[in-house]
């Protein structure tokens, strides 16, 4: 299965393409999380990318275009992948296009005031990368959870200017081509991830 998942930040993207990994044993690319690596690693790619995260703003869409090419290259990620971050721009879209075909995107559907308040609550484990609001050690790993650089509410607000003007026109652009599928992302994590597994194991809602 060849999946994308859409949402705007803190719709809870992240938290469901765990889920679906690990139900449907599919590969989890977070385009998110590869650079927020690359950050930690001093890499070019990191070292370009520190102030863009910070200010909020997206990466030029041919570097994380290459950057999905490779890992979509690879035998065992080929058709078992649930991509979750990418794409965040028509340009990447329509590359992605030229790379694989796709079978079903979730749009996850919340409102801004709910994710924002979401996000700001939002603690990652540095070691299995899994997200909590409601703790502050992970109860996996037993190590303190650290906060995103970006998740402070000035950049926050800049996220999702962006993903209004770039990402959210996307919703469109799968409708249109028949592929989008909507769940309501304001229920509880559970409740979300029963609509996205009836998605991934029936048909349309
Ligand atoms: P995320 O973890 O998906 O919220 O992504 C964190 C940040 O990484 C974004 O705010 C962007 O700066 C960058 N990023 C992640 N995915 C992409 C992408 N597909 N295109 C451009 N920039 C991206």
């Amino acid at each position: 299965m060849r999946l994308i998942l859409l949402g705007a930040p803190g719709s809870g993207k992240g938290t469901q393409a765990q889920k679906i990994q690990e139900n449907f044993n599919l590969v989890h690319i977070s385009t998110g999380e590869i650079i927020r690596e690359n950050l930690k690693n001093k890499t070019q790619t990191g070292l370009l990318a520190e102030s863009i995260i910070n200010k909020g703003d997206l990466l030029p869409d041919e570097l994380v275009v290459e950057m999905v090419k490779d890992i979509l290259s690879k035998q065992e990620v080929k058709d078992n992948f649930v991509l979750d971050g990418f794409p965040r721009t028509i340009k990447q879209a329509e590359a992605l296009d030229k790379i694989t075909q796709i079978d079903k995107v979730i749009f996850i559907d919340v409102n801004f005031d709910y994710t924002k308040d979401r996000i700001l609550k939002r603690r990652t484990c540095p070691l299995c990368k899994k997200t909590y609001s409601d703790t502050l050690v992970c109860p996996n790993c037993n190590v303190t959870l650290i906060m995103r650089s970006d998740d402070n509410e000035e950049t926050i607000n800049s996220r999702f200017k962006v993903y209004e003007e770039q990402t959210k026109p996307l919703v469109n652009y799968y409708k249109q081509k028949n592929l989008l599928y909507k769940v309501d992302g304001s229920k509880t994590i559970e409740q979300v991830y029963k609509q996205i597994e009836f998605i991934l194991n029936e048909g349309k809602v």
